[in-house]
């Protein structure tokens, strides 16, 4: 067996780290000159979104031998609509780095990886097909999917984030739902540490939002979110994404091809969440090839996720301010704060339930 892994992301070295877990060396091709050579950022794993997992890092440890030391353990998460907030509390999730920092998870992912990575081989899937019995494709980018398959795409979204200076409690994170800010999108501060939180804006480029002004509307909410927290947030490094594919492929896999993380769709469109499902189609296809199991049947739940968190932020985008408000409120609710936060639930399904009234 030739095994070719494109992309050392997140995706493709989990399926490195399974294989050789299981005596198995696989070629990895990385066009970088280290993993995670990108702006950093934080990111989360929502527990509440990750069903039918109820602790996802505790999933992949126990299960899977594959360890993530998180920035923090999220316990309170506050959410923001135009004029209410509301407050989530419980073992929501975990955040976590990305990027080039020492703890970012491509890093702790990589030291857990006994094999050799190719740096700087920007591998092209069409020259090595012929060479390799098996290939993940694992390059984060659904565009090189595009070359080989339908990638039904939901919708584009575009970015712009930064690094904040300031005092913050790690394990508390922000964010914010209302279409002044980020038009059918949202924004968020995640802590990295005592001093130091990623701010960011996020939102679909629809033909609405096309002449949506980016740099005014993150200016915005950098004073909002200065005025929510009372205090400074000085904006220390900045960056800015446009045209970040969210869809998903057809096909898991196309004969010996296997679509990886980003290149599978693990983006679900309601909160752009990808790295849970990147790193299990990392591990079930390594299963498929080792014939541990089957990717086809492995992927099915990760589709109706998909379609579960599509059909949740069409619902969302229906609502304007006043109706956000209204939802916030909802949230309060005691009975709704114990079903999220306590119980092992599908949120897309309630969430799309108690949505309901407010369409
Ligand atoms: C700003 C931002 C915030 C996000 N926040 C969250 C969040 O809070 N929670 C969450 O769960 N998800 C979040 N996501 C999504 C998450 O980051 C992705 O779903 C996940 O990283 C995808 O993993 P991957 O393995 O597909 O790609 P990546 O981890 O990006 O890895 C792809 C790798 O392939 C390499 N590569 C590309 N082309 C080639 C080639 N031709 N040859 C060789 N190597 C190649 C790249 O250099 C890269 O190292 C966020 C995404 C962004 C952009």
């Amino acid at each position: 067996m030739e095994i070719a892994i494109i992309g050392a992301g997140v995706s493709g070295l989990s399926c490195a780290i399974k294989l050789k877990q299981h005596g198995i060396q696989a070629d990895v091709f990385e066009k970088r000159a280290i993993a995670g050579d990108r702006f950093v950022t934080a990111e989360v794993f929502l527990n509440l979104l990750d069903y039918p997992f109820y602790d996802s890092i505790r999933y992949l440890s126990e299960e899977h031998d594959l360890l993530i030391k998180p920035t923090s353990n999220i316990k309170k998460m506050f959410i923001h609509g135009p004029n209410v907030s509301s407050c989530l509390e419980g073992h929501l999730g975990y955040s976590n780095l990305r990027g080039k920092h020492d703890e970012a998870l491509e890093k702790q992912l990589q030291s857990q990886y006994e094999g050799n990575i190719y740096f700087e081989n920007k591998v092209d899937y069409q020259e090595i097909a012929k060479e390799y019995s098996h290939i993940v494709l694992a390059t984060g980018d659904p565009l090189d999917t595009q070359q080989i398959q339908m990638f039904e795409e939901a919708f584009r979204a575009s970015f712009k984030g930064g690094i904040v200076t300031g005092e913050f409690t790690p394990n508390e994170v922000h964010a914010w739902f209302n279409n002044e800010l980020a038009p059918k999108g949202m924004c968020y501060l995640i802590p990295h540490s005592h001093s130091e939180a990623s701010l960011v804006l996020v939102y679909p480029q629809y033909k609405e939002n096309q002449h949506v002004d980016k740099e005014a509307l993150f200016q915005k909410f950098h004073e909002e979110a200065q005025r929510k927290l009372n205090q400074t947030l000085n904006l220390v490094s900045h960056f800015s994404i446009n045209d970040y594919r969210i869809g998903i492929s057809s096909y898991p896999r196309i004969g010996n091809t296997y679509f990886a993380g980003n290149c599978f769709g693990a983006i679900t469109p309601f909160l752009g969440f990808g790295q849970f499902t990147s790193i299990l189609t990392g591990i079930y296809s390594a299963m498929d090839i080792m014939g541990k199991g089957n990717y086809d049947e492995l992927t099915k739940p990760l589709y109706q996720n998909f379609y579960d968190s599509l059909a949740l932020r069409r619902g969302i985008e229906k609502l304007d301010n006043s109706k956000l408000d209204l939802v916030m409120k909802s949230i309060h609710t005691k009975i709704l704060e114990t079903m999220l936060t306590r119980r092992k639930v599908n949120l897309l399904k309630i969430a799309s339930k108690a949505l309901k009234p407010f369409l």
